[in-house]
């Protein structure tokens, strides 16, 4: 089992040490984890992640030999707004060293004010309002596709999550021929798609099934899992629950990286 997404107490929203972390995942038994702390590329003094997300990989690296041959620690980075902080993005990618690097987004650029989707009172929004974040935030991933190098898109369709919280039922089909045209870009750059299995309690894959199914119809192969886990002993939040659902969907295998290339891991339960 390896899980390509969690964060530790190096992002600004996590607290778990990342030894407590390791030693979770493997009584889980994972043989593989990749850290990837937030970079939302916005470097300030209040928040520096180039400075936490640079000490987090520093620590795991230190960590490599006490875990020699009971775990592989891979080194990532989620990277968040990239289209808006080019440089800072270049600076965080420059220290290198890097298996996977994920790409996100979890802000709203809306006339021209950076808003946090995590906290809008979606529920209080008109429904064209609600449509002007969801288009955004589709356009956003496409042009993330087109122009960033990175190895993972994770956790698309996150509006949905966000919306549900708020109970705002969506019908998100409007967005399916952006959804193929990411899918197909995707596949030609040869980067990954996660299965985020973070909402899995409340029954929220992100993707769901529906969507697996559609990236699997275009081609797609490269999927990962990342539970996504703020807290150590959520480490294996969902996982083999997100196994299974891919195995609905139609795959026999999942991936990780490691030096930024695809490894092949057979589904197997
Ligand atoms: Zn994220
Ligand atoms: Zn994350």
């Amino acid at each position: 089992m390896f899980n390509s997404h969690f964060h530790s107490k190096y992002s600004h929203d996590a607290h778990s040490e990342l030894e407590s972390i390791i030693d979770c995942a493997i009584k889980k038994g994972f043989k593989g984890i990749a850290l990837t702390d937030h970079c939302n590329c916005n470097f300030t003094p209040e928040r520096n992640d180039f400075e936490t997300v640079s000490a987090g990989l520093i620590k795991l690296e230190s960590l490599k030999e006490k875990y020699q041959g009971k775990i592989k620690l891979l080194k990532g980075v989620e990277i968040g707004e990239e289209l808006f902080r080019k440089e800072n993005a270049e600076k965080m990618r420059a220290i290198g060293g890097y298996d996977v690097i994920l790409g996100s987004s979890h802000e709203y650029l809306r006339d021209g004010v950076f808003l946090r989707t995590a906290t809008q009172e979606y529920d209080k929004w008109t429904s064209e309002e609600v449509s002007g974040y969801t288009n955004y935030y589709y356009s956003y991933i496409l042009q993330m596709v087109k122009e960033t190098d990175i190895d993972v898109v994770c956790h698309l369709t996150l509006p949905l999550r966000y919306l549900k919280r708020r109970g705002v039922n969506y019908d998100n089909t409007v967005h399916d021929n952006t959804i193929k045209e990411i899918f197909s870009l995707m596949i030609k750059r040869g980067i990954a798609l996660e299965l985020n299995t973070s909402g899995y309690l409340s029954g929220l894959f992100l993707p769901d099934e529906y969507y697996l199914k559609l990236y699997k119809s275009v081609g797609g192969k490269l999927v990962t899992i990342g539970t996504d886990a703020h807290v150590d002993e959520k480490i294996a939040q969902g996982f083999l629950e997100g196994l299974e659902l891919l195995k609905k969907a139609g795959f026999s295998s999942y991936y990780y990286f490691e030096k930024r290339k695809p490894q092949e891991v057979k589904i197997q339960i």
